[in-house]
């Protein structure tokens, strides 16, 4: 697997999960409903830090599978 640096959001809805998504995520959530986490080379590195605000994120597994 190649490692790329890309940026990562967190969802921050109200009503919604606090997911994590890659910036070519189809579901990515509109500008003002996310939050942006950093540039990583790997997914769980993107949850290991929304984890530090978001006690509950988990990776999407639409656009992070692994
Ligand atoms: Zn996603």
């Amino acid at each position: 697997m190649k490692y790329t640096r890309r940026k990562y959001y967190v969802n921050t809805e109200i009503s919604a999960d606090r997911q994590v998504h890659r910036e070519d995520c189809p579901h990515l959530p509109p500008p003002d409903c996310r939050k942006y986490l950093g540039e990583f080379y790997s997914p769980m590195a993107a949850v290991v830090e929304a984890l530090k605000t978001h006690p509950s994120a988990y990776h999407c597994k639409a656009c992070t599978p692994e």
